[in-house]
């Protein structure tokens, strides 16, 4: 491809705004662009048209088949395809596609997680139109973005609550800005997710079951070389990494994802793919795009991807970071410091309702990137602990300490309020001071909340921050308003609820290292949560305060969160359960019956060298033969423990005790079987090894 040729390309495959533009009638175009501008919902009228126009720009560019292409619980995408031929009276057939198809779809709901919803509800489920996500062509395929909701209603699916939340935020910040008498109509979050993967080798993938079932190894001990002398970070991008991401970035391209920065991580065989940002809602689905598009393109290019957030102990796992912003339909980034006094305190406000809701609601970004993959990777001194906490930089912390201490403002100050006084510093847009052991950065006009893991779906965190945020934006002005009620003007009751709010606040800022454990004792004194496992985490998410906070901004209802929680608990237990029998599995097959050869080829060893030289001492063939005795041992008494808590599992009645025992008993199990194969591991010649070591897993893309 040549590179004079990528605006050509760009988007080709999507069904965007110019598409739009150029395929609809006018009228309907300027209808559904309000549709889509405006957060309606969309006039049934307009389905045939658009549907119509659809098919035919999709039939142009080589679709046969159409499908609604959804989020279910399984953090995957799901889709079911439908051609578009349809029979005529004379034998042949005709390409059709309708509004009503265009519109809904219907699924067979069952075979997907529900959390219990489908006990209590219709079997059935539907999926609908999100007319704020372009439809785009995937493998020939008309893929239109869909919500998925049981009959009743209820989300079974990512998407429907973000865009429940998107409007929550939505609604509250436009609120804030009528207040400030800012004229905006909507307000929208943004999202930039910056995507970790490692490749390694399909050949030597596939003599891995550890990584073909579970997408992380679960032996390897550690090889001489890891990531100590910094050589992999920016690095040079070897030769077969760089055609894998040419070819990954021209694909993301067609599909209208702007593929940006790429760069080498910090782990041997770690990358980094970040896109510019859009809106949340079609960030989600261009990083679920971009997780599958990694997997094709690295197979086509004998690769595997893994997404896990822990593929390989001693070096870094992977993560996502979701660079969360809000913006205006009138094009001002709310989180931006602005020009005039009156910007900045309206700035101020924003930064200042997002510390709150942080502070509020730490249990539930916790929550949002709680997997038992994530849970290797928070607080191992690689990523954010399990500690919520923000990084703002020195500069705006004083600041917002001189508005609690009412230091910057005396009565003159507050007369001039309007009249572009500069009452406040000018504001450095601050991006070179940054704190990467913090788990929600600000970074001059955006937050980088860094929990969340590679394989998460980016829909969760952005729930968890529009939804606190929303909160925390309705709290204030319901402030402003009761103070202003009681007589105070505007300014000053801002002013007032500012101060209010940054005291009781202030304890979730925290400006340096979170990686020690000075950390961990201080947050402790300051009340901060630390929710250091899974089963921990979760077990919050239907607290009153929760349920009562969802309800209140639409998000999610009772039997929605309930539903939720036991999918979050079935999905950890599933994954440690199935972790736990792999390595039974490996070690019959591949680790004991390597370690027993290779003792017996050594026996055998002393016995040939015996009957040369009976008096051979055979020193090193007999320490290594009692070393790997006693290891082989151990081995079998850690398998024997491992299989026994696995089957105490299945004793316990609810998800919440299962997911505990899990983490409390089967995990310890799985660590210490673990340690005593990797003392078996380096014993092994090569050539007696049935499965590749990390040496080659990790270095061997040249
Ligand atoms: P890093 O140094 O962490 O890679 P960048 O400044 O390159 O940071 O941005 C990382 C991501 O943040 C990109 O995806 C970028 O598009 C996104 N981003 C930038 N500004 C915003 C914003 N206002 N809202 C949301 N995301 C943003
Ligand atoms: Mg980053």
């Amino acid at each position: 491809m040549s590179v004079s040729n990528i605006p050509e390309i760009f988007g080709c495959m999507v069904f965007n705004d110019s598409a739009m533009k150029e395929r609809l009638p006018e009228e309907t175009y300027k209808a559904l662009r309000k549709t889509i501008d405006d957060g309606r919902s969309l006039d049934s009228a307009l389905a045939d048209v658009i549907a119509t126009a659809m098919k035919d720009w999709a039939i142009e560019k080589g679709a046969t088949h159409f499908t609604h292409w959804f989020q279910p619980m399984t953090g995957m995408t799901a889709e079911k395809h439908d051609s578009f031929i349809s029979p005529t009276k004379d034998g042949g057939v005709i390409m059709e596609f309708s509004g009503k198809e265009l519109i809904k779809g219907e699924p067979d709901a069952s075979s997907f997680p529900s959390g219990g919803l489908r006990a209590t509800f219709e079997a059935r489920g539907y999926t609908a139109w999100d007319p704020t996500s372009y439809a785009f062509i995937k493998d020939d395929t008309l893929c239109i973005p869909t919500a998925f909701c049981s009959f009743g209603g209820e989300a079974l699916d990512k998407k429907t609550p973000l865009l429940r939340s998107m409007e929550a935020i939505n609604k509250q910040a436009t609120r804030m800005l009528h207040l400030f008498g800012t004229d905006v109509k909507r307000v929208t979050p943004n999202l930039g997710a910056e995507q970790e993967y490692f490749l390694v080798d399909k050949s030597l993938y596939d003599q891995r079951r550890d990584l073909v079932f579970t997408g992380r190894t679960l032996f390897g001990a550690r090889p001489p070389k890891g990531q100590e002398l910094d050589d992999h970070y920016f690095g040079t991008i070897k030769d077969r990494v760089k055609l894998f991401m040419r070819d990954l970035d021209e694909e993301l391209w067609r599909l209208g994802v702007v593929a940006k920065t790429e760069h080498n991580e910090a782990a041997p065989s770690q990358h980094e793919l970040a896109p510019v940002f859009t809106t949340a809602n079609i960030a989600t689905d261009q990083n679920q795009l971009m997780m599958e598009t990694m997997k094709k393109v690295a197979a086509r290019h004998d690769l595997a991807c893994l997404l896990h957030e822990k593929p390989f102990m001693g070096v870094s796992g992977s993560g996502k970071h979701n660079n969360w912003g809000l913006n205006t339909d009138t094009g001002v980034n709310l989180l931006k410091p602005g020009k005039s006094p009156k910007d900045n305190i309206q700035f101020l406000v924003f930064l200042t309702a997002v510390i709150k809701a942080v502070d509020d609601h730490q249990d539930l970004l916790r929550i949002s990137v709680a997997t038992a993959g994530n849970d290797h990777r928070l607080g191992a001194a690689e990523a954010p602990p399990a500690i919520v906490s923000i990084f703002l930089g020195d500069e705006l912390y004083e600041i917002l300490e001189a508005v609690e201490n009412d230091a910057l403002y005396n009565e003159r100050d507050r007369v001039d309020f309007e009249s572009g006084v500069n009452i406040l510093p000018h504001f450095k847009k601050d991006t070179t001071d940054r704190n990467r052991t913090s788990p929600f950065a600000f970074t001059g006009n955006k937050f980088e909340f860094r929990m969340p893991g590679s394989a998460d779906s980016v829909a969760e965190p952005n729930i968890a921050i529009n939804t606190a945020v929303s909160d925390a934006l309705c709290c204030m002005s319901d402030s402003i308003e009761a103070k202003m009620a009681s007589g105070k003007d505007f300014e000053n009751a801002v002013l007032e609820m500012l101060r209010e709010t940054i005291k009781a606040h202030k304890r979730i800022i925290f400006n340096g290292n979170n990686y020690a454990q000075q950390w961990i004792d201080e947050a402790e004194k300051r009340g901060l949560l630390n929710l250091s496992s899974t089963p921990e985490a979760i077990k919050l998410l239907n607290s009153e305060k929760n349920v009562a906070l969802f309800e209140k901004f639409g998000v999610f209802s009772n039997a929605e969160i309930n539903s939720r929680l036991e999918i979050m608990y079935e999905n950890y237990r599933k994954t440690m359960k199935i972790e736990g029998y792999t390595m039974l599995d490996m070690v019959k097959r591949d680790i004991m019956p390597c370690a027993l050869e290779y003792t017996r080829i050594l026996s055998e060893t002393v016995m040939a060298k015996r009957a040369v030289i009976p008096e051979c001492p055979c020193n090193a063939e007999i320490k290594m033969i009692k070393k790997l005795s006693e290891a082989t041992d151990s081995m079998s008494e850690c398998c024997d423990e491992l299989l026994c808590e696995l089957v105490e599992t299945g004793k316990l009645e609810s998800k919440a005790e299962k997911a505990m025992y899990y983490r409390k008993n089967v995990f310890p199990a799985m660590q210490k079987l673990r340690a005593s194969a990797d003392m078996i591991e380096p014993l092994l010649p090569s050539e007696v090894l049935t499965y590749p070591t990390y040496s080659k897993l990790l270095f061997s893309l040249n």
